[in-house]
């Protein structure tokens, strides 16, 4: 077995016992990188130099008998919306093609802090606003599965350089599902924490009340690893929880004794492919084999839930993205360019006799705001910013904006009770196995609705996670998606963990 396949949790154990030195991991996964990805394209920048850099300062670490990190050597990749200090942090957008953070987000903080080697940055949709990685405006992202196909989004990048085996943990983010759907159409693990476990500090903002970074592994138990390392009381993100972190990377091997899973009724609706719908029930059977008893449970609001989503995320976005005009933040259009334009405009209403046009000409700062914003977002992020602004405007406020608020606390009341009769939730994480490349990506609504279930987790602020279950005929990976109420994670990766030890899907590969 090459080292590139291997687990975090063999790496960690094989660094530790000095088996293998951070290098020569590096060098395997570099060399991986440098064989699949000019297919997959999950990274949009891999600095070989500094990363080998990194682990040989860690190996000499190592040797001198000095105390490490938790991740000690090991290559992380980061999905490219999380600062990191010097580095370019592009959120996959022209916006931001130049910037450089000033400063370490809180989670790339605690990955340098427990000693990984940071491998390189993975391609997304635009400001994580898509599921397909289609929306990012540097490159397509494949999945290794069927490279026709996309890996899903946002976090496609992240999910497909795990499923290729270009690092064993990745980051990614998920405001509506963008850890979890990848991680079920690239057939990897991928776990979304309650609201406020992870912090935010750092994040660059989609919509956040929403926004939650998570891990990307193989396995259950890697995912823990990950979690542990990133997750925490942050003084600097107000809405981040102050509980102690379990020690997730532990505890995930204790079994669950007297597991009650909640399978939903409105899940198993119109929309849901066949082949998952089986994969799904498959493995509600395994748990049942486990000793999992299983009930029962309704979310009357669920079919709610995408409408709700794509006002608020949108509201939000519309509000987080209006620092990007090219003065305060983000790629300023050419000015000598804007000056000629306005020039030539002039001149000709002055030809045309419209003296007072020529004079009303607007030459504010908002004709530099505006061709700025124009040349810097996607079209996606400017539907978003048309959507959200539409709906917080004066009128429609209280229609839209206000009315999906209150749906959203039903939503979370559904969970609520749904958890009174269940310890965690399990069903389908996606409608459907992966779609297409250009499949969906001229019809927004299609695109939405992928996010069927996955979008109420983030409403309702609970964790979830996606773990691999079977696959299509066609060989897609279908992934399972469990639930848990506000901060169960270490429930939700003793689940996973506990399928995993009694199902092999997760340790399937494609061939690239
Ligand atoms: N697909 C959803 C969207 O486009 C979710 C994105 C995300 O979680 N970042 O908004």
């Amino acid at each position: 077995m090459a080292l590139y396949e291997k687990t975090a949790t063999e790496l960690v154990g094989l660094l530790a016992s000095g088996q293998v030195t951070s290098e020569e991991v590096t060098k395997a996964y570099a060399e991986r990188i440098k064989a699949v990805d000019g297919r997959v394209g999950a990274f949009l920048r891999v600095d070989v130099d500094a990363a080998l850099a990194q682990a040989r300062g860690i190996d000499e670490r190592r040797k001198r008998g000095d105390k490490l990190g938790r991740l000690a050597g090991l290559p992380v990749a980061v999905k490219d919306l999380l600062c990191s200090h010097g580095e370019l942090t592009t959120c996959a957008s022209k916006m931001l093609e130049t910037y450089r953070a000033t400063y370490d987000s809180t989670v790339v903080a605690k990955l340098k802090a427990a000693d990984a080697v940071l491998l390189g940055r993975t391609n997304m949709d635009e400001f994580a606003m898509g599921g397909s990685t289609e929306n990012s405006a540097f490159q397509k992202t494949r999945n290794p599965w069927d490279l026709e196909r996309t890996p899903g989004g946002s976090s496609g990048g992240a999910a497909a350089c795990v499923a290729a085996d270009e690092a064993c943990l990745s980051i990614g983010t998920d405001t509506g599902g963008s850890i979890r759907q990848p991680a079920a159409l690239c057939g990897v693990t991928g776990l979304k924490p309650t609201y406020g476990r992870v912090s935010r500090y750092g994040l660059v903002a989609f919509a956040s009340s929403l926004d939650q970074a998570g891990p990307m592994a193989r396995t259950a138990e890697d995912a823990a690893l990950l979690l542990e390392v990133m997750a925490g009381h942050d003084p600097l993100d107000a809405t981040s929880i102050d509980q102690p972190v379990p020690e997730y990377s532990k505890s995930v091997r204790e079994p669950l004794k007297g597991l009650t899973l909640g399978l939903v009724r409105e899940h198993f609706a119109a929309g849901l492919d066949g082949e998952v719908e089986t994969a799904v029930r498959e493995a509600v059977k395994t748990y049942e084999s486990l000793g999992a008893k299983v009930k029962e449970v309704s979310f009357p609001h669920a079919k709610y839930g995408v409408a709700v989503y794509y006002i608020i995320a949108p509201c939000e976005a519309s509000s987080n993205l209006a620092r990007y005009d090219g003065v305060h933040y983000g790629r300023r259009t050419d000015e000598k360019q804007l000056a000629a334009e306005l020039d030539a405009e002039r001149k000709q209403l002055l030809a045309a006799g419209k003296k007072r046009e020529a004079e009303q000409l607007d030459t504010s700062l908002v004709r530099l705001y505006r061709k700025s914003r124009a040349e810097g977002f996607g079209p996606e992020v400017k539907r978003r910013i048309m959507l959200g602004t539409y709906a917080l405007s004066a009128g429609y406020y209280d229609a839209y904006y206000l009315k999906a608020l209150k749906v959203r606390r039903l939503i979370r009341q559904d969970y609520d009770k749904a958890f009174e009769q269940c310890d965690l939730i399990v069903g389908p994480c996606t409608t459907a196995p992966a779609f297409k490349i250009g499949e969906k990506v001229d019809d927004p609504l299609a695109m939405y609705l992928v996010d069927l279930y996955t979008v109420s987790a983030n409403l309702a602020g609970v964790g979830g996670i996606s773990i691999p279950c079977g696959f299509s005929k066609a060989g897609l990976p279908i992934g399972l998606q469990l639930q848990g109420p506000p901060l169960a994670e270490d429930k939700l990766l003793r689940a996973a963990h506990m399928y995993q030890t009694a199902t092999d899907w997760h340790t399937r590969r494609p061939k690239l």
